[in-house]
């Protein structure tokens, strides 16, 4: 089997993930943060050190601004019901995901508004388009560090930058970066970094991960925390105010083995590998006259993420058939409609191929072939766009 859906997420873990899953199962999986035993403790610890490992992976301010999730799509909602209140504007990237955009979708019911910023390869050109769409009302950018359809990235330091000029604050959903591509949270003044932490930090599903600023956010959820429990009301401090209820012990020490991983690996390294393997897919598909392609791979430019089309070929029907050969890959929209309007791809969806740190070449060649093997028959057979 050839597992290229690597942007859904990663699979296989490392070993270090699944030893310590299954450790924390065996020796400590008592209930974090709301007993005084030894076993409640050792859960604790486990959690406060993912929160020191990821606040070194991306520099952020302190291991309390690092707050847990299921997943990227919790941790957006946070920051878009959190922050936003009615009159609000807020502009947003031409390949955001469902989870930015469903969201703000139901708020335009509540008095929230927004707009969306083109993408361009010319990173001076996406200035120009996010200064073009700012208002006086204007209070939240949310724009995604790389786009988990067509790899392409923003330049999100400088619209940091520039939206900080004027009073904007910035989230960034780093749902395909984190991990791959570097994120400095204190360099860049980002407000809230949103990510998950089943794909490229290699934790486990049920895993996602907020890293906030000093920014006023209200919760999500409002309950126990095991923390000042007389009173009624929710924490005001981080991580507890935004924590409610048992959290996810044996997944975050899953996860905190693979934000560790990555850091041992460098992930620079993790980048330049998986590029490499995308680049090489990309020359590859390239030389078959049948393929479509929609982005170029570029060291910087891109994250290792491939997008492609059979001529006239569905990509759920080419994936359904890659399937039968025993290749994993994604077709369809991805959940991110808006990117596909943008690289009008809306109606045929694409093809998505991402590897991972574990991907060998020799799997890469191996998925060329079984393409020029099945093109004759989805040519033939393959429901027609
Ligand atoms: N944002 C982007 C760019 C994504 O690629 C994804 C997942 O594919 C999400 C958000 C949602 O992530 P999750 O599935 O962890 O909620």
């Amino acid at each position: 089997m050839i597992y290229l859906d690597n942007g859904a997420t990663t699979f296989p873990k490392p070993t270090a993930v699944k030893q310590k899953i299954t450790d924390s199962f065996n020796r400590y999986s008592a209930n974090p943060g709301r007993s005084g035993h030894k076993l409640s403790l050792i859960a604790s610890e486990e959690i406060y050190e993912c929160r020191k490992s990821i606040k070194k992976l991306f520099n952020a301010q302190s291991e309390d601004s690092v707050i847990f999730t299921m997943n990227c799509t919790m941790s957006l909602n946070t920051v878009i019901f959190g922050f936003l209140r009615e009159g609000d504007h807020v502009i947003i990237s031409s390949l955001e995901h469902n989870a930015v955009v469903r969201p703000l979708e139901y708020l335009k019911d509540k008095g929230v508004s927004y707009s969306v910023f083109d993408y361009s390869s010319d990173d001076d050109e996406v200035i120009d388009n996010v200064r073009a769409v700012i208002t006086p009302r204007t209070r939240l950018c949310v724009c995604t560090h790389a786009s988990n359809v067509f790899g392409f990235r923003l330049p999100i330091e400088r619209i940091a930058a520039l939206c900080r000029f004027y009073g904007i604050k910035v989230c960034i959903d780093a749902a395909q970066s984190a991990g791959v591509l570097p994120i400095d949270i204190l360099a860049s003044g980002f407000d809230f970094v949103c990510t998950s932490g089943h794909k490229s930090l290699y934790g486990p599903m049920g895993t996602g991960i907020l890293v906030i600023g000093d920014t006023e956010l209200k919760p999500l959820l409002f309950g126990g925390t095991g923390t000042d429990s007389a009173n009624p009301h929710q924490p005001e401090e981080p991580p507890e105010r935004f924590e409610s209820g048992t959290a996810n012990l044996n997944g975050i020490a899953g996860l905190r083995a693979g934000v560790d991983f990555v850091r041992r690996r460098g992930t620079d390294n993790i980048y330049r590998h998986e590029l490499a393997l995308a680049g090489y897919l990309h020359s590859e598909l390239m030389k078959i006259p049948q393929i479509i392609l929609y982005n170029n791979i570029e060291y910087g430019k891109t994250a290792p993420v491939l997008s492609f089309n059979i001529d006239n070929v569905y990509s759920e029907e080419a994936v359904r058939m890659l399937d039968k050969y025993g290749v994993c890959v994604r077709g369809g929209l991805h959940c991110a409609p808006l990117a596909h309007r943008f690289m009008n791809t809306i109606d045929s969806g694409t093809v998505r191929a991402v590897p991972s740190v574990f991907t060998a070449k020799s799997e890469i060649d191996r998925f060329i072939s079984v393409i020029k093997n099945i093109l004759p028959k989805l040519l033939d057979n393959g429901k027609k766009v």
